[in-house]
């Protein structure tokens, strides 16, 4: 099952207990379902979760069944229609929308005055309209609507409430969208779904650890590749020295360090320090290791 078809599931869990909530909850199915009209309100939907929800919350909010349900088979998608004139009435009507005038489609916001009927009523757009991205490939939670009006005031109530949404025209539709982890995990919990938040927050700690091994693991290479460098180098600049006789001119010390370096010019200076009896600090090791490559830069003349 998708990460859009678990959230729809887990907010189908949410109990049909206020009928303010299942009035709201159904406002927002409506207006997000795509197929709200004078003549018809028809409902298109793959959860069947959503599917089983549907019929009780319509008796809840409106008092009516459905003229046409999906057949049993149950497979794929499933469609709910009324078309009768009688419940149609009834709906617009607890809706707060008077069939007498234009039927231009709006979010009556005196059904989302109470801060449950808010998120019952994004609930129901979710449910109808909305889908979101598997948290693990990206960060993507959005509704769409068919009627611009709606997406519009939908934006507003959900700055209101302190989000962020972005909005985009695609195909006809008016699309609410966020891209904020934080964001569309607040919105998850807020509308009934806390397990889809929580897992969309342990992908964000998840990417955001793996980030930081990707950069440990980057930044290592690179010191790698420098230190293999200044190795070539040591060994390059140490192997003249040796071969140009000055080699027995050299204190001890400094000619342990060269001894070191040609034995092991695999090892960073710091692994390289480590190797003396007693070990030297890196710092020690540098120091005269510098001197060398002075000793060897004037021996070149
Ligand atoms: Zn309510």
């Amino acid at each position: 099952m998708s990460f859009a078809g678990e959230v729809k599931r887990e907010l189908c869990k949410a109990p049909l207990q206020r009928k303010c909530c299942a009035l709201a909850e159904s406002c927002g199915v409506l207006l997000y379902a795509g197929g709200f009209t004078s003549g018809e309100a028809r409902i298109v939907t793959e959860s069947e979760e959503f599917a089983s929800r549907l019929p009780k919350l319509f008796q809840k909010a409106f008092g009516v069944r459905f003229d046409v349900l999906p057949d049993e088979s149950g497979a794929g998608k499933r469609i709910f229609r009324i078309t009768a004139a009688d419940k149609l009435a009834a709906i617009w009507q607890a809706l707060g929308y008077d069939p007498a005038q234009h039927f231009a489609l709006h979010v009556n916001f005196a059904l989302l005055e109470e801060e449950h009927c808010r998120a019952a009523y994004l609930r129901g757009a979710f449910l109808a309209g909305g889908s979101v991205t598997d948290p693990r490939k990206r960060y993507h939670l959005e509704l769409a609507t068919a009627h611009l009006q709606v997406g519009r005031e939908t934006e507003a109530l959900l700055r209101d409430m302190g989000f962020e949404p972005k909005d985009v025209a695609r195909g006809g539709n008016s699309v609410t969208y966020f891209k904020h982890s934080e964001n569309i995990a607040d919105l998850l919990t807020l509308i009934g779904a806390p397990a889809a938040a929580m897992e969309v927050m342990a992908a964000k700690v998840e990417k955001s650890m793996r980030n930081t091994v990707n950069r440990r693991v980057n930044c290592d290479a690179a010191n790698l590749e420098k230190s293999v460098a200044a190795s070539q180098a040591q060994v390059a600049a140490l192997t003249r020295l040796a071969e140009s006789g000055a080699f027995q001119a050299l204190s001890a010390d400094l000619q342990e360090v060269v001894i070191a370096r040609l034995l092991h010019p695999e090892l960073s200076l710091s692994e390289l320090a480590e190797t003396f009896d007693p070990p030297l600090t890196k710092s020690c090791l540098n120091h005269r290791m510098r001197k060398l490559l002075q000793l060897a830069k004037e021996d070149e003349r």
